[in-house]
Parts: structure tokens; sequence; C-alpha cells
């Protein structure tokens, strides 16, 4: 397996890897201490980043996006991080999201949606699954009942679907442009048969974003309530057919690419977050002294800065991995095992570099501390750490074939 990057691939790491220091570290924490959910995002980082193409990374370039392949992607989300994770993540949403268009939509589809998203800097792209009683539930459905997992209803008139209900915790809904939603158009019949998958366009009449949640961790990702009171959508905005979401091609292990892309994704982000952690921790070792010695020249302190590493180096291999897997389609329950050890390795370096700081950690180092709150955010994304132990059953799976 050969992990040497071509030309292309070197120059969209270096680019964001100047982007992250020049324009998003600087501004990381500012951001971050703002006190209300609105006040710590920024769109003039989100018009820098997608003149760049960071934004439009993952779109086609035959509508006119950059067309990269994963690795690439891979590399950039990690670098990105390395400067803000939530910043990051904010910009990597859309990629995840029009993965999903490209796999999941039709041709007029494509052209009605992905032309207008390229063209303006501030169009940004979510999804929205989970309600304020259905979030495991949605992609563990304790039976096949119709009682199990999301409510929000949808109902055919006509040419237009009217859509009642509410979803929560929703990743750019006070600040994106489309939606896509998952409602259910049979509610007698169990969530893998009863769902559908529609486009949403912020400006629906009838649809609303409610509270915005104000996080402790990966503060300029903005997340919130979307609700929707006989929401009008066209027909021609369902995804796919009736009855067929995105959800029960994840449920059947047939992953489209939206679903797929999160898993890598996040372990990518993660990996950024990591590699800031070790840069932080040696920066302090090194200039901090303690009994006349820099905090460095202690075995415990070397110890941990040690770990920080392996892990960090470990979970780079298995990204790396995941990101050529996704390019040659070679089918691997490692997108899952990269995000759950992505998970654990985030939350350990990161703790790690905090318990090196010593008292500054939790006081006037607040790039640490920071970095500590952003990766609890990982136990309760893309499902959750119990939920995502199903990728132990995809493999024994695939092991039976
Ligand atoms: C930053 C952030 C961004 C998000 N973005 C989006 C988004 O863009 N779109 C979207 O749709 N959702 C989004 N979510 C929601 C996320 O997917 C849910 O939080 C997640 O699925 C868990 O659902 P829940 O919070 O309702 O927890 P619950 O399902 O209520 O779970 C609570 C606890 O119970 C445990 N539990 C639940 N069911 C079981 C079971 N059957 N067996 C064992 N244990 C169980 C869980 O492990 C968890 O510890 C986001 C969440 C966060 C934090």
């Amino acid at each position: 397996m050969d992990f040497s990057l071509s030309n292309e691939q070197r120059n969209w790491q270096m680019t964001a890897r100047k982007f992250a220091q020049e324009e998003i570290k600087p501004i990381s924490l500012e951001l971050d201490d703002k006190p209300d959910a609105l006040g710590s995002f920024d769109w003039d980082i989100v018009e820098k980043g997608s003149k760049l193409g960071f934004r439009t990374l993952a779109v086609p370039k035959e509508f006119g996006g950059e067309g990269t392949d994963y690795v690439t992607q891979a590399l950039v989300m990690a670098e990105l991080a390395r400067g803000d994770s939530a910043i990051s993540k904010t910009f990597s949403q859309n990629w995840k999201w029009s993965h999903l268009i490209s796999a999941a939509c039709n041709a007029e589809q494509k052209e009605r949606f992905l032309r207008p998203f390229v063209a303006d800097h501030r169009f940004l792209l979510g999804k929205g699954i989970t309600e304020p009683s259905a979030g495991s539930d949605n992609r563990l459905p304790p039976k096949d009942t119709p009682k199990a997992g999301l409510k929000l209803r949808a109902e055919r008139k006509g040419d237009e679907w009217i859509l009642n209900g509410e979803k929560c915790f929703i990743a750019n809904a006070p600040v994106g442009k489309l939606f896509f939603i998952d409602a259910r158009t049979d509610p007698n019949a169990p969530l893998r048969q009863g769902t559908t998958m529609f486009l949403v366009p912020s400006d629906t009449p009838g649809f609303r974003i409610g509270k915005v949640f104000n996080k402790s961790g990966w503060r300029f990702y903005r997340n919130g309530e979307m609700i929707f009171e006989n929401a009008r959508v066209p027909h021609a905005n369902v995804v796919g057919q009736v009855g067929v979401s995105d959800m029960k091609a994840s449920l059947a292990g047939d992953r489209t690419g939206g679903d797929l892309f999160g898993d890598l994704e996040l372990a990518a982000n993660a990996l950024g977050v990591c590699d800031d952690a070790c840069e932080q921790a040696m920066k302090h070792a090194r200039t901090v002294k303690q009994g006349g010695v820099p905090l460095f020249e202690q075995q415990m302190v070397q110890l941990k800065i040690n770990r920080m590493h392996m892990l960090t180096e470990a979970l780079r291999s298995l990204v790396m991995r995941v990101a050529w897997e996704h390019d040659h389609k070679v089918h691997s329950a490692n997108a899952g095992l990269a995000m759950n050890l992505s998970t654990d390795v985030i939350q350990e370096v990161t703790e790690l570099n905090l318990e090196i700081h010593g008292g500054a950690g939790g006081t006037v180092a607040r790039h640490a501390e920071k970095l500590v709150r952003d990766s609890f955010i990982w136990s309760h994304l893309a499902g959750d750490t119990v939920q995502r132990l199903k990728v132990a059953a995809r493999i024994a799976r695939m092991a039976a074939h």
C-alpha cells in the first residue's frame, strides 16, 4: 500500500495548514470565549475558506467544485482542525452532504441544488435526523416497531408534502441554506420502511429554526432546533424513493456517500486536534521549568508525551488507510473502527496535554482546556459510543462471508 502523497494532495495539505495557522488559529480562542450561542460564529472565516475551495472540496468538478479524493479531504480536515476543530467541521459538514447529493440525488436535483451551493460562499448544508425523543433510536431501533425512531410526519397533498414536527441538535441549522430531512411517511410501518428523505431549503414556507444550543465544546459549530408547522415541500424534493431513506441504506449496511464519509470525517478531524495537543504539550514541556530543569526532562512527562504521539500516529495510520480504502472502493468496517478509535484517542491525548499544563491547564492555558471540551463532543457524534459498537456486528457479518 503506497501512502506517499501526490503533488496535488500535498498542495491542498499545505494550503490548509497555512490557512489554519494564519486565519483560523488567531480567532479560535476569541470566538470560543463568546458567551452566547450565536456570537461564536463568524461568516468572514467561512467566506475566506470558501474562496480557497474548502467549502466545496467534495463537489464533483463537473458542478464547479474541487472534486478532490478522500485522501485529500482527510488531509485538509486534519490541517483545518489543528487550527480549530469546530471551524474544520463547519467546512467538512458540507462535504458530507455534498457526497450525499452526489450519491442519492437525481440529475435534476443535482443541477438545482449543487450549482447554487457552489456559487454562494455563505451556502451551508445540514441534515436533520435527531428529534427530542429519538436519537439513538434512529440508528439502533430497539425493535422493528413503528413506535421506535423519528416522528416528524410528512403527508402527501397533491404535488406537495406537508411536514409537521421538530428536530434537535441539527448542525448548521441556524446558518444553513439547504437540509436533508428524514420524515415519517408511513407512521404504521417500522422506521426502516416508513421513512423518506426530503431536500428542504431554509426558506420553505412553514419551516423555521427554534433554539440555538449553547454547547460546552465545538462552540463555533452551530446546532439548532428545526420546527416544521405545515411546512410545504414539493414532491420534486423527495430524495430517491418514498419509503427508502438514506437511513434504510445505512441500517442495511449499504452505506451511501454521506454516511460512509461521516466516520472518516470525524476521525480525521480528531487527528488534527491530537496534532495540536502534541504540539502544545511539547511547547509547554520545553519552556516551563520545575526544579530548575525543563518539564521535558522529567521522565513521567516524557512518558506522557510519548503516549500522546504513539496514539496520534496510530490514529493517523488508520485514518489514511480508511481514506485510501474509500478512494479504492474497498469495503471494510475500518471507517467505523477509525471513528471509535478517534473518540478514545482524542479524549486521552487532550487530557494528557491538560495534565502536562498543570494548574495552568484549567486556568490560563485556555488553549489546552478548549481541546478537552471539544474532545468530549465525540462521545455523541454520528450516533454515540454505545451505538458505534454495532461496528463489531458488521465485522462479524463480514467475517461470516
Ligand atoms: C455536536 C453535535 C452535532 C450533532 N449534529 C447532528 C446533526 O447534524 N443531525 C442530527 O440529526 N443529529 C445531530 N446530532 C445528534 C446526535 O446524532 C445524537 O445526539 C446522538 O444520535 C445520540 O442521541 P441522543 O442525544 O438523543 O441520546 P439518547 O439516544 O437519548 O441516548 C442517551 C444515552 O442512552 C444510551 N442509549 C440509548 N439507547 C440505547 C440502547 N438501545 N442501548 C444502550 N444504550 C442506549 C446512549 O448510548 C446514550 O449514552 C448532533 C449531536 C451533537 C452533540
